[in-house]
This record gives C-alpha cells, structure tokens and sequence, in this order.
C-alpha cells in the first residue's frame, strides 16, 4: 500500500530532502499535499514532478502566479495561512510530515492530530510551545508522533522492543555547532554568514543559528521531555562534534544503546515515514575502517547560556518554553537580518523570560497569548 504523505514545508531543507525519499520508493509513498510560504517557483517545481492533489501558498500574494502555473494540471491551489490549517483537516492524507519551521507549524500539526493522521514530526518548535497539549492530543486520538529530529529519531529507535522497560535517562548528543570551544569575547563579534556554516549538517537558516548558539539542544531537550514522558533530570547533554553517534538510552540496569550512522537527514526521515519497517536507501555507509575518533565533552554553559535558559524552561515548564522559544524567534530573524549580534539573542530571551507572567498550566489560549506577548516583547528590544 502507498503511504499519501502531506509535507507542510516542502521547499525547506526537510522537505526537500522528504521528497528525495519519495522519489527514491515510489512505489511506497506519494506526495499528496505540499506548502510553502514564499518560494513559490520551487513549489510550482516541485508540483509539477510529484503531481500532488493540493498545493498550498501560505503568501497569499504569491496565489496568481502558482495557479496560473498549474492551470494545465488539476492540483488544487489553496493560499493563506488559513488554508494550512483547513488543508491540515482533509482525508486525502496518511501522514503529515510537519516540516515547516517555527511556531507556524503549530496549528496545522495539532489539527493533523484532531483527525488522527501520524505525525513525523520535524518541527520541534511545535511540542516546545505547548507539549502537554499536543501530547494529550496525540494520545486521545491515538496518533503516533515519529520524531524526524535525528537525536529523537536515535533514541525512538534505541526504544525499539523494549516495552516497559524503564529508561534511566537519554543522552542527546550535540556537535557543539561551529563555535565550539569560542568564547565570549570571540562570539560578541560573530556575524550571520560565519555563523550559518555548520561543519556536519546542511539545515535551514533557523536551525542552523539555533545550533551554533545552543539553543538548538536546548529545544531538543524540551522536545525529548514530550516525546519519551522523561523528567527533566533524565534528559543530559554531550557533545560529540563528529556527529556519528545520533543519540543513547541509557536503562536502569546501567546498560546504554547508541544509533549510529553518518550525519544524513534523509535517514530518519525515511525512517519515520515508512516505521515500523526499515527500508533499502544508497545513502553513505560510516567505515569503521577509516581511523576515526569519536569524543564526548561536556557543553560550555557558561559560553553558550541559551542551554542553560532552555534547561530553566525545560525544568520549570509551564508557558517558559512558549516564551523561550517565541523569543528566540524574534532574536534569531533580528540577528539573520543583521539587526542584532549574537550574543544578543541570549539576552532578548533572557529578558523576555524574566518580562512575560509565568502561569504554570496554560490552556491552549493562554499558550497563543504567551507566544503573543514574548514576540512582542522580544520585538521592542530591537532598534530598527
Ligand atoms: P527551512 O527554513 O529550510 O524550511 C522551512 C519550511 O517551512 C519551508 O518550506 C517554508 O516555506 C516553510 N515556512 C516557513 N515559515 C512559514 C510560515 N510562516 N508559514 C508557512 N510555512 C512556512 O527549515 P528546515 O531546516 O527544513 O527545518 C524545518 C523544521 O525541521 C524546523 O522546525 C527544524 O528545527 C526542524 N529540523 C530540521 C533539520 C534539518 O536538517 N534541516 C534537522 C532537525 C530538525
Ligand atoms: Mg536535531
């Protein structure tokens, strides 16, 4: 049977790579949906190779040029942000692979949930905002959320067959980014184009500032709390800059699993579209047979502090994170836009942290007007 899989994102660096795998088993998936937000020449590209039965523009300005473009084939063009999350509803789906970066990935991730879809989940902004919620969701209408995060994907797949067994805790590995071992005198002088050039993994902007300043690992450990019912204190961080070991689970008879591989995207990423099978790639095998080290050190907290404020929201919870993470938003767009340098991104979060009322079990309300106030709040930090 054909998987239909809807990718919200497609013309990011995981959708790309999502429709990479789709190309590759054909005879096991199909693009059915794909959104983007502004490139709308890539979409149009995209649609007429994989012939999806809907595209969306979440730009509504971009909606002429994309329906024009399609006018010889009958995809059905939507636009708006609305239409996300109305197409996020439809039956002509199996799996949604939520790929869109940010808290805008929220809304069509938990109504893909309503209808029971499977989720492979990409966008880890989604359970750092509201995680209780989006977990309670998944659980009453028995949806299984597969981590795409590779980190995540490790430790799923560490958990493979071990039923109740108890977890003592999982170790999240991290490369460190491309200023591992920098400095705060070095770091205050960093601009964005250094900053985007990551040494093991090819990832969209965002994500890719989020790990050269940390915080990257510390949306995971939010993200792993969620995903695997851990406590705070069972979530610890190594960093392991050859990026080979993905992550581990350590059991409380002391005994740790790893899975290993090189550094891929497309490897979790086929693997939570087509779990509980594995399935045949060609991707690049490791060698044991080419020396190599693998090495294991802490993080420098006191350099890279947006791990040690994730660390604060991951152990206080409530509607820190939604702050957190709305604020990192602000401060990482401020900083690609070369409005703010780097090290200020750790103090807009910091400040918007201390600024936004905390509540310690928000509803789903409450989690928008928090994600509200902090954008705005980040917003008034940054001098145009
Ligand atoms: P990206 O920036 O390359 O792509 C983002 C996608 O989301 C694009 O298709 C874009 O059109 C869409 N999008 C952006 N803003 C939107 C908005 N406001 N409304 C609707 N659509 C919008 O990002 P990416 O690197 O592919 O990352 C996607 C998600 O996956 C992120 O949450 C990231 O943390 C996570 N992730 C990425 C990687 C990676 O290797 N790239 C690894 C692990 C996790
Ligand atoms: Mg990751």
């Amino acid at each position: 049977m054909v998987k239909r899989i809807a990718i919200f994102g497609s013309t990011g660096s995981i959708g790309k790579q999502t429709l990479e795998v789709i190309a590759a088993h054909p005879d096991k998936f199909s693009a059915e949906i794909l959104t983007a937000y502004t490139n709308e020449k890539l979409l149009i590209e995209q649609a007429l190779a994989f012939n999806p039965n809907i595209v969306v523009i979440a730009d509504d300005k971009k909606y002429h040029s994309v329906k024009e473009a399609l006018a010889g084939t009958d995809i059905k063009v939507f636009a708006g942000e609305k239409s996300l999350n109305e197409v996020a509803l439809m039956d002509n789906y199996d799996l949604m692979l939520a790929a869109i970066v940010g808290y805008a990935g929220f809304k069509p991730t938990l109504n893909a949930i309503g209808k029971g879809k499977t989720i492979a989940l990409a966008n880890k902004e989604t359970l750092v905002v509201a995680g209780d919620i989006v977990m309670q969701k998944a659980f009453e209408n028995k949806v299984p959320i597969i981590p795409v995060d590779s980190e995540h994907s490790a430790i799923f797949q560490c958990l493979v067959g071990e039923g109740r067994n108890k977890v003592e805790k999982v170790i999240l590995t991290a490369s460190g980014g491309p200023f591992l071992g920098k400095k705060p005198n070095f770091l205050v002088n960093v601009k964005r184009d250094h900053a985007l050039q990551h040494p093991n993994w090819s990832m969209g902007a965002k994500v890719t500032i989020d790990s050269a300043t940390l915080m990257n690992k510390g949306l995971e450990m939010i993200e792993a709390k969620w995903l695997f019912s851990l406590q705070p204190e069972q979530v610890q961080v190594v960093i392991h800059p050859q990026s080979i070991i993905h992550s581990m689970v350590q059991f409380e008879d002391g005994s740790i699993k790893a899975q290993m591989g090189l550094p891929d995207m497309k490897l979790p990423i086929q693997y939570a579209m087509a779990f509980p099978q594995r399935i045949h790639s060609n991707f690049p095998r490791y060698d044991f047979k080419k020396p190599s080290t693998l090495s294991f050190e802490e993080p420098d907290l006191r350099t890279f502090r947006n791990l040690a404020l994730a660390e604060e929201a991951l152990q206080r919870g409530g509607n820190l994170p939604c702050i957190l993470n709305a604020a990192n938003e602000i401060a990482v767009f401020a900083f690609l836009r070369n409005k703010i340098g780097f090290l200020d991104i750790t103090a807009m979060v910091e400040q918007t942290m201390n600024k936004i009322p905390f509540l310690q079990h928000p509803t789903l309300n409450e989690y928008f007007e928090s994600d509200g106030e902090a954008r705005n709040y980040a917003a008034s930090m940054i001098h145009m």
